[in-house]
């Protein structure tokens, strides 16, 4: 049918068709932060790394650095967390899969962390440097994409715990060290590499996992080694497509620690059945789940009733990772910061060069610094257990890092959010995922206080531990006044630890502060120091960032840490 004739006149033209689209010329805009090099452009990263004992990782970590600022790269982070995981109980024929979909941009993700050896290096080539290497690397990863770290270094973790039992290391170390990924949902027997998950959270008992209800039943013989079966409950499983996990379990002779497949043998589903996917505020690229195990066949690791000292292990090394993601997540947001505030001009002249958004900045930038400095000083210590000063300070300055850097981290995010303004608080800028992911580190593996208890925990039942951690800190010692008294204070108030659980967190703060303080005096930047010292260890009377004192180099510590971009 022909349409019908229309007497409408076309209308009159009177403007120019050039100008239809452009309402305005978009300025005072900075460019997108990409293509830039993670490695080349940390100053503060590349002077750890040589500190520490990696200068032979640094080829490799430029190379991971240009990779991990490419706009492709940060592409995946954003589509990852995008495109939530999904869950299915079921597959549609009624087979029950307890499968979790992640975005091909997760997997990316997963595939390099693995390749890279972000869960295996330490152990496959330990030695000088090691650690250092590693975190340095993951400190890259994680800026991309934080919440796909977590089976990342559970996997890392799990080694020194699965080493407990040799002949179940004998057959699974192999897999969990190798540098690959492999996604199928199929039995761990068809697979050459694997990742590994950790179930100890109950409902009724998170932190004290002493309270977990979940029943171990011996499948035949007991003991270290042998199979049992699981029935219980876990209000808490991250990343639950690993293959396997290290569960804590209630067999006869107490809470202990079980290598947990979710195959059984021979080819069968284990009964763990995921009943629901965590509704997180951030973290959200990672899949966290509630689970329960319907006699789920697990291997005992370590001694009966051991559970808590096996898996401890395997806790110590997510704690001190907990560390790298957050002070990770603060170099992100300090590039984001100095980026933007280099690029953008306010009542005449750029943001980055007037006075009090200079003072924020530098604070910024100072905390982060801070905060690597501590995180890769643990690495080396880690590096070098065998000496027993190294061993002893890793132990009392790992629960107390946690506690400090994770806890510092979602206040910087949000005031390096409001440096951008605005646009910071977008969704196509990657500030809103940096602050969602902020408190987690705090929270998981251990909450706030409870790294305060452990640090008590450390110094009462070895005690040498504190006297390595006054040790190393006192090596700065005569470099600078306001730390020399900030030490003997502290130094003093530990003379009566009868109250500390009250007043732990004073005291953990100050043990972090100090610490900090002297890796900065001893190897930073003079202005970086100088300002580390005269606002932390001197109270002014302000509480945010942006409390710098006169005199403060603030020109200097953020050059260090402004990424040049465009
Ligand atoms: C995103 C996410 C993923 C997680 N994934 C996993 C996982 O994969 N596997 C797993 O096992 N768990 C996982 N968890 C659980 C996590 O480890 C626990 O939430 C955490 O250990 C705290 O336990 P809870 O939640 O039971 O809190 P609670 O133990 O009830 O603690 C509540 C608060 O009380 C404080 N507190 C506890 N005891 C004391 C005390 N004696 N004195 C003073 N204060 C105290 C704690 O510090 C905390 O602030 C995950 C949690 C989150 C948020």
């Amino acid at each position: 049918m022909n349409a019908p004739k229309s007497n409408a006149k076309t209308p009159t033209k009177t403007h120019d068709d050039r100008y239809l689209a452009t309402t305005h010329d978009v300025v005072n805009q900075p460019p997108a932060l990409e293509n830039y090099n993670l490695y080349e452009q940390d100053t503060a990263l590349q002077e750890a790394v040589k500190r520490e004992g990696a200068s032979n990782a640094e080829s490799d970590l430029e190379a991971f650095g240009a990779f991990a600022g490419s706009a492709a790269t940060i592409d995946l982070g954003f589509r990852a967390n995008n495109n939530k995981p999904t869950f299915n109980t079921h597959d549609r024929f009624g087979h029950r899969i307890d499968e979790v979909d992640f975005h091909p941009a997760y997997h990316e993700l997963m595939r390099v962390a693995f390749e890279n050896g972000l869960h295996s290096s330490p152990w496959t080539n330990p030695g000088k440097g090691a650690h250092v290497a590693r975190a340095a690397k993951y400190y890259m990863h994680s800026q991309v994409e934080a919440a796909h770290c977590c089976p990342v270094t559970m996997t890392f973790a799990a080694t020194p715990s699965i080493r407990k039992q040799p002949e179940l290391a004998a057959l699974w170390e192999p897999r969990v060290l190798a540098n690959s990924y492999d996604a199928r949902n199929v039995p761990d027997s068809e697979k050459t590499s694997v990742t590994i998950g950790m179930a100890m959270t109950e409902k009724q008992g998170g932190s004290d996992v002493r309270a977990n209800s979940t029943l171990a039943h011996p499948a035949g013989s007991k003991g270290p080694g042998q199979a049992y079966e699981l029935v219980g409950h876990k209000w808490f499983v991250s990343a639950p497509m690993c293959d396997a996990f290290l569960v804590l379990a209630q067999a006869a002779g107490g809470l202990s620690c079980f290598l947990m497949p979710r195959w059984r043998p021979d080819g069968t589903k284990n009964p763990w059945q995921i009943q629901r996917l965590k509704n997180k505020m951030g973290n959200v690229a990672n899949a966290s789940s509630e689970v329960e195990l319907r006699g789920a066949l697990a291997w005992m690791i370590g001694e009966e009733g051991r559970g808590v000292p096996t898996i401890i292990e395997m806790v110590a090394m997510t704690r001190f990772d907990c560390m790298i993601g957050s002070s990770a997540g603060m170099r992100q947001a300090v590039a984001q910061a100095t980026h933007h505030c280099r690029h953008r001009s306010a009542f005449g002249s750029r943001l980055i060069d007037q006075p009090l958004m200079q003072n924020v900045l530098a604070d910024l930038a100072l905390e982060n610094e801070a905060a690597l400095a501590y995180t890769m000083r643990i690495a080396r210590a880690l590096d070098n257990q065998d000496q027993e000063h190294e061993r002893l300070l890793a132990r009392l300055a790992t629960p107390v890092g946690k506690y400090w850097i994770c806890k510092r981290t979602p206040n910087h995010a949000y005031e390096s959010m409001e440096c951008i303004g605005g646009s910071g608080v977008m969704e196509d800028c990657i500030m809103p995922r940096l602050f969602r992911e902020s408190p987690v580190n705090a929270i998981w593996e251990g909450s706030g206080n409870v790294q305060c208890l452990d640090t008590l925990r450390a110094i009462q039942k070895e005690p040498e531990t504190l006297d390595a951690f006054f040790r190393e800190a006192a090596l700065a010692k005569g470099t600078d006044r306001r730390f020399d008294q900030f030490l003997a204070q502290l130094q003093n108030d530990f003379a009566d630890i009868s109250d500390f659980q009250y007043r732990a967190r004073n005291l953990v703060d100050r043990m972090a502060l100090v610490m900090q303080a002297s890796l900065l005096l001893r190897n930073a930047d003079k202005a970086v120091a100088d300002a580390f010292c005269a606002s932390r260890l001197q109270f002014s009377g302000g509480m945010n960032y942006g409390n710098l004192p006169s005199g403060t180099d603030a020109a200097a510590i953020i050059k260090r840490a402004t990424p040049v971009v465009g």
